[in-house]
């Protein structure tokens, strides 16, 4: 079971927490819950540490950010003894949790849950930290990156054999769109990991992508439910659980990325190699790509391609260095709107309905990049939401129209 930042937020939500905790293991589960830092405690240590220091220690960031969700498991472990259950709360490291060695953004090696499973077996309920690791090299505590308590609780679940690794969040479960923009939005009750790869990767804040390719990779069953209430939430299942598959499971949307163009880029080989190269060793996360041939043999090439907007800064520089084009372009009020199905992977006509439906909406799309199950477009930022309903509806996904045409089925997980 892991809890997120809201649902241990304050006493009352960590005490709420351990009952729901207290409960599980009462029906005769054995139960390890892990637990994110209280509320935006991680966004306050960030901000505490940019106020020391312009470029804090990466080494010192973890040892800082990893005692939020100590601080949780604490105090839900003091609630849980408080209702009559024995309970310990081990760090990162205490549970076994191993990883390399890249500070702020580890990742797991390997989960050594004997500890767990011994506290288990002593019918203890384990409070385990979620987001952090110990590395095996440095012996230095690490951190997984900004969501990366999901992470945790997936590898936990999977180095435990659990049943099932529940998240409970303060959403009911996974929307087929953002419910803040489209209010029809419905509730997948059976989604796939390869969708939910591909909605968290084009914007959805479901889950840390990273705890999906992971669940993905070791056959763990995520349940993601509300922390507030018993409603039934969403299951991610492997591909060939979910009986049905339909044409187009979600529209997702994302508002963080720029457009870079690069004008001028010599015809010759090797040079996108060398332009991603430095991007790449820049750390720089590239999206889409789109190159055209040029027009002719003395014409030069022209790239776009999308950076995350908090890299857009060091992209720029990263390309004058180069100083081998004649100009570089960017905008960083692009939205993107992407459709996600599995279904799509074998009916032709999804992409051509998209670019209609957004055509008629008078929404100009300047890039487009597809993969088998998801179709994305780059548009102008302002028009996000309006791309997101049109295509909602045009693909009939909202509530009221999904009970007419059935294009899922209900599920009880
Ligand atoms: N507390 C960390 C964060 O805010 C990890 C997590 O919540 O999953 O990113
Ligand atoms: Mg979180």
């Amino acid at each position: 079971m892991k809890f997120g930042g809201t649902s241990v937020a304050d006493t009352d939500r960590i005490k709420n927490a351990a009952r729901r905790i207290v409960a599980a293991h009462e029906k005769g589960n054995k139960v390890v819950a892990v637990l994110s830092a209280q509320g935006k405690t991680t966004d306050q240590l960030v901000a505490q540490a940019n106020e020391i220091s312009e470029r804090p220690v990466a080494r010192e960031m973890d040892m800082l950010l990893s005692t939020g969700e100590r601080i949780s498991c604490a105090l839900a472990a003091m609630a849980i003894h408080d209702m009559g259950q024995e309970a310990i709360s081990l760090t990162g490291s205490q549970a076994g949790i191993l990883t390399d060695t890249s500070h702020t953004k580890a990742r797991i090696v390997d989960v050594r849950a004997d500890r767990i499973k011994e506290a288990l077996a002593d019918n203890k309920i384990v409070l385990v930290a979620g987001f952090q690791g110990v590395s095996t090299d440095s012996k230095d505590v690490t951190t997984l990156g900004r969501g990366g308590s999901d992470t945790t609780a997936v590898a936990v679940a999977a180095a435990i054999g659990a049943d099932v690794c529940e998240i409970y969040t303060d959403v009911d479960g996974v929307y087929n769109a953002d419910p803040r923009i489209v209010p029809n939005a419905r509730m997948l009750p059976v989604v796939s990991f390869e969708e939910v790869l591909e909605m968290s990767a084009s914007g959805a804040g479901v889950l840390q992508l990273r705890s999906i390719e992971y669940a993905r990779n070791h056959g763990v069953r995520i349940h993601c439910r509300s922390s507030f209430h018993d409603g039934t939430g969403t299951m991610v299942v492997s591909e060939e659980e979910t009986m049905e598959q339909p044409l187009v499971t979600a529209v997702t949307h994302a508002t963080d990325e720029a457009r870079v163009t690069v004008r001028g880029v010599p015809d010759r080989p090797g040079v996108a190699g060398d332009l991603f190269t430095k991007l790449a060793a820049a750390s720089i996360n590239v999206d889409m790509i789109i190159q055209n041939e040029p027009l002719g043999s003395e014409h030069p090439a022209e790239m776009t391609f999308t950076v995350p907007k908090d890299d857009l800064a060091v992209a720029l520089d990263t390309l004058d260095e180069m100083g081998e084009f004649e100009a570089i372009e960017n905008d960083s009020s692009m939205g993107k709107v992407s459709v996600i199905g599995a279904g799509m992977r074998s009916h032709p006509g999804v992409a051509a309905k998209v670019f209609t439906v957004l055509g008629e909406e008078g929404i100009n799309i300047q890039m487009i990049s597809t993969s088998p199950i998801k179709i994305s477009c780059v548009i102008d930022g302002d028009r996000v939401p309006d791309a997101v309903r049109a295509l909602h509806e045009a693909f009939d996904l909202g509530v009221a129209e999904e009970q007419a045409t059935g294009n899922f089925r209900p599920v009880a997980p």
